[in-house]
């Protein structure tokens, strides 16, 4: 309320950028599946579409759709799903990083709640995540459009993924082979990916990563900054 006190660290609020979303447009959120290339190999997903795979997708959006405020349509392909927020809403006062993050972590927390209803005797291995990105569109010819576009790449890659496979499992071809005989044009061939094993030599990289453990102590004193200068290096 109006008299809530305030410590002196409130200031840092003013440091929040303002990401309200343009009035009367509409709202896009789009997710994509975070490396579901190598997910996908991993999970045994049946190429070039794996239903199991794809009716999760839309529990998952169902779900968003149902536990979130004003989203009319969603509309998902592969690992990726866009939801539109209705021209009007105001919800979170149309902060952009509310929708974006509700949406994520909705559909992510979906996305293993209910695997196992659509992969029986497939355990999951790994806990997956999804990228988002907002985009808001002026008009209802923009925002048709966007949708098109989206199914459009779900035409494309679905002509290129479908004759790909058939090369393979149909006509006993090697994935490089098959991808020879489909090269026509750069669009086609930008979403395809060789499965690990397949693709040529690659270097093999060693990477060395901080291994995050859980601290429970105070951080509005200097110590723990003067302990660990490296955070903010
Ligand atoms: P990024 O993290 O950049 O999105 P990605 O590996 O997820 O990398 P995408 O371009 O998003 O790359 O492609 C998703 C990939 O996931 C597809 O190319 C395909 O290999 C796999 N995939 C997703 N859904 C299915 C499905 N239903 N059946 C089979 N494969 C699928
Ligand atoms: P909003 O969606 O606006 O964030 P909220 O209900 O999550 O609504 P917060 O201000 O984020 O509101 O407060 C989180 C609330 O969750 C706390 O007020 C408390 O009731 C509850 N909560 C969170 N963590 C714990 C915990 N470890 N033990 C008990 N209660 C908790
Ligand atoms: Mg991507
Ligand atoms: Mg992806
Ligand atoms: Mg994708
Ligand atoms: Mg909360």
């Amino acid at each position: 309320g109006a008299t809530m006190a305030k410590s002196k660290f409130e200031y840092v609020r003013d440091f929040e950028a303002d990401d309200t979303c343009l009035a009367h447009c509409w709202v896009v959120v789009r997710l994509d599946g975070r490396n579901f290339h190598r997910f996908a190999e991993k999970h045994n997903f049946a190429k070039p579409n794996d239903s199991r795979a794809l009716h999760l997708m839309t529990k998952c959006a169902q779900t968003v759709m149902e536990e979130l405020e004003d989203i009319v349509i969603a509309y998902g392909q592969s690992d990726e799903y866009s939801f539109v927020f209705k021209r009007k809403t105001n919800w979170f006062k149309r902060r952009a990083s509310k929708f974006m993050t509700h949406v994520a972590s909705q559909f992510a927390s979906s996305y293993v709640f209910y695997w196992r209803n659509y992969f029986e005797d497939q355990p999951l291995l790994y806990p997956p995540g999804f990228d988002g990105r907002v985009v808001v569109y002026p008009s209802n010819q923009t925002l048709k459009d966007y949708l098109s576009w989206r199914q459009a790449d779900c035409h494309i890659n679905n002509l290129y993924n479908t004759v790909f496979w058939a090369l393979i499992q149909q006509s006993g071809l090697t994935p490089v082979e098959a991808q020879g005989r489909l090269q026509v044009d750069e669009v086609m061939t930008k979403e395809i990916k060789l499965p690990t094993e397949m693709e040529g030599k690659k270097m093999s990289v060693t990477r060395t990563r901080t291994k995050p453990v859980p601290f429970h102590c105070d951080i509005i004193g200097d110590a723990f900054w003067k302990e660990h200068p490296e955070i903010l290096d």
